[in-house]
């Protein structure tokens, strides 16, 4: 341009070599547009000579592009017309390649004294590159708006004086704010931005402003459609001119409502498992394989270990159960394998002085880190020390109870035999009358005793050849004199010996019978089947009474478990029965199952087996 200015005021030749030097294609024209001089440059871009253009109309140069011809036309007619600048952009096509580069064409009249236009002078400058980078620019100006137009954000650009640039859609959209109100209102986010955030917003800004450096913040942006207040990450990068300063700020605003929420929700589980964890209530433990991880101080506190202990590897479940309690924690990792859970169950724990736990523990397995097992521990101290006590009353008291009633029933014994004797019959025969609850004293007694020993684990046997035919004729008959409401049928037998203690499964089969007879009110029958192969023999005890539902059955042999039925009420029992049946059955290793059905009867199948190791 300055060139242009220092050869309006010469007179140009093609001599001349000032204007060889500049880079860019110089000529002039005569006022009525006909070409005068072209520079060299000029000839050695276009590939022609002033000679042919001169020969040729000047309106129609042919290396102009074509799109560009016509426009290029009514500009130059237009300048020659009124005397007014020509400049133009328009491509011109090189010679020797065929190629069209982009060029700015300007002239100027050049005027005498008289105001007169003597010549137009003009130059063409070369700018390609310049165009192909506005074209570049331009370009990734639009693929920038595109960007912040798909970005699932609220995107802004804002002027240090506070004003916006830019908004994308989805910034109006939420906000309910128009592109122009961000670009007239300085802060206007602030007009949206919920009033308790705004100080903390502002602060953040300054201190951005001050530091010029990348910022972030959270705040609650009001939604313009509901009026809600949603939580967003706002994010602001200056953006800086070569001398450094900030020109602007890029931002964008992202919606973190729901990560917030995850994040609270998060933290109330993590406050719930904590309160659990470290409650004074109930022992926790983490463990992996045999390897306690982490516990919480309930547990350490009742074991005796420490954190230290914990920290050192030094806890490991399974050297803390002891050996007669591996099978049973053996079942409860099997239901925890297919169910994800235990049911709680008894064990003991040996404590780090050796000392031993009872415990109640349940567990469970995570279902994304099946890996991993929680344990809760109860600690069943109190309550084994209960049933220690109340054993060792049941104990107590059926040893004093069994001394009297043995010297009471040997004295009416001995007082009987000697009225007999001087033949008062009649006294001796009210004397008998006692003989019955003495008996039914006894065996209460009996079994109190009994229930006792298997608790101690001190039920013994006496182990001898048993004819188990022999064994059921006596109880049946026994029971057909002392029960006549009920006839005892006896089908099949044993034919075969098999060595047992003889008292005691006296005992199994008087208890079933009994029961069965006791159970069943109304009828008339209570049937024996007996079977056996070479390993086992088989005693089925039937009755058609009450029956007992699915879910007492498993119950029934526990101890104390008695039916809580009404029509049973009126049945008495203690519930001792069938758990020293079904310990003594256990204890010649045999079994007991029970088949019934409220309301028809009930089946109770013993199996013992016929050789047995002694
Ligand atoms: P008890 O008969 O003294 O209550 P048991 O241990 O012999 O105690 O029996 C436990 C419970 O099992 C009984 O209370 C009763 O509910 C149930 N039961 C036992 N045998 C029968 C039977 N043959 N028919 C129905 N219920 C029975």
């Amino acid at each position: 341009m300055s060139k242009t200015k220092q050869t309006r005021d010469v007179t140009l030749t093609s001599g001349d070599t000032l204007i060889e030097t500049i880079p860019q294609l110089v000529w002039t024209a005569r006022p009525d547009g006909q070409l005068a001089y072209v520079n060299q440059r000029w000839c050695d871009y276009t590939g022609f000579t002033l000679g042919h253009i001169q020969s040729d109309r000047w309106a129609s140069l042919p290396f102009i592009h074509p799109d560009d011809q016509e426009g290029r036309q009514a500009l130059w007619q237009h300048a020659l017309d009124t005397g007014a600048i020509y400049e133009i952009e328009c491509r011109l096509r090189k010679g020797n390649t065929g190629s069209y580069r982009w060029f700015l064409t300007r002239a100027e009249p050049a005027r005498d004294s008289t105001g007169q236009i003597v010549q137009w002078v003009g130059t063409t400058t070369d700018i390609d590159d310049q165009k192909r980078a506005e074209h570049q620019f331009k370009e990734s100006q639009e693929s920038l708006r595109v960007l912040a137009e798909t970005l699932p954000h609220l995107v802004w650009v804002i002027g240090p004086d506070g004003l916006s640039e830019y908004v994308n859609q989805r910034w109006c959209d939420y906000t309910g704010l128009t592109l122009e109100q961000a670009q007239s209102t300085p802060w206007v986010h602030l007009q949206v931005t919920h009033p308790d955030d705004r100080e903390s917003n502002r602060a953040c800004w300054q201190h951005a402003l001050d530091v010029g450096t990348l910022f972030e913040y959270e705040e609650r942006i009001r939604k313009s459609q509901t009026g809600e207040y949603r939580w967003f990450l706002s994010r602001g990068m200056p953006v800086r001119n070569e001398a450094g300063q900030i020109v602007k700020w890029f931002g964008t605003c992202t919606d973190i409502t729901d990560q917030k929420r995850i994040e609270q929700a998060l933290r109330q589980s993590q406050e719930r498992v904590n309160a659990l964890m470290y409650s004074n209530i109930i022992g926790i433990f983490v463990s992996e394989e045999e390897q306690i991880l982490d516990a919480n101080d309930t547990f350490l506190r009742m074991t005796g270990y420490t954190h230290d202990d914990l920290r050192a590897g030094r806890l490991n479940w399974l050297q803390m159960t002891p050996p007669e309690y591996l099978a049973r924690t053996q079942q409860a990792h099997q239901e925890l394998a297919i169910r994800q859970s235990t049911t709680p169950y008894e064990k003991e724990y040996v404590c780090q002085d050796g000392r031993r736990l009872p415990v109640l523990v349940g567990g469970v397995t995570l279902q994304h880190h099946p890996h991993l097992m929680i344990t809760f521990v109860l600690d069943n101290s109190a309550r084994k020390e209960l049933e220690q006590r109340k054993d060792d009353f049941i104990s107590m008291a059926s040893h004093e109870l069994k001394t009297p009633l043995t010297a009471v029933k040997l004295q009416s014994q001995m007082v009987r035999r000697r009225l007999e004797k001087r033949s008062l019959h009649e006294a001796a025969t009210e004397l008998s009358r006692v003989e019955m609850p003495i008996k039914q004293l006894e065996r209460l007694i009996g079994e109190l005793l009994d229930v006792s020993k298997i608790q101690a684990g001190k039920l013994e046997y006496i182990w001898e050849s048993v004819n188990l035919d022999e064994v059921l004729r006596e109880v049946t008959d026994t029971m057909q004199h002392t029960s006549p409401s009920h006839a005892i049928l006896v089908r099949g037998s044993v034919q075969t010996s098999m060595i047992g203690d003889r008292d005691r499964i006296r005992q199994v089969f008087t208890n079933l019978l009994s029961n069965a007879i006791k159970y069943s009110p109304g009828a008339q029958t209570v049937e024996v089947e007996l079977s056996a192969s070479d390993e086992v023999i088989t005693v089925r005890v039937r009755d058609h009474g009450l029956g007992i539902s699915r879910e007492q059955r498993d119950k029934i042999f526990e101890r104390f478990y008695r039916a809580a039925d009404l029509k049973q009420g009126a049945i008495p029992g203690l519930g001792m029965g069938l758990y020293i049946v079904a310990e003594i059955v256990k204890g010649h290793g045999g079994t007991i199952t029970v088949d019934s059905k409220v309301g028809t009867g009930s089946t109770f199948t013993v199996t013992l087996p016929t050789k047995r190791a002694i």
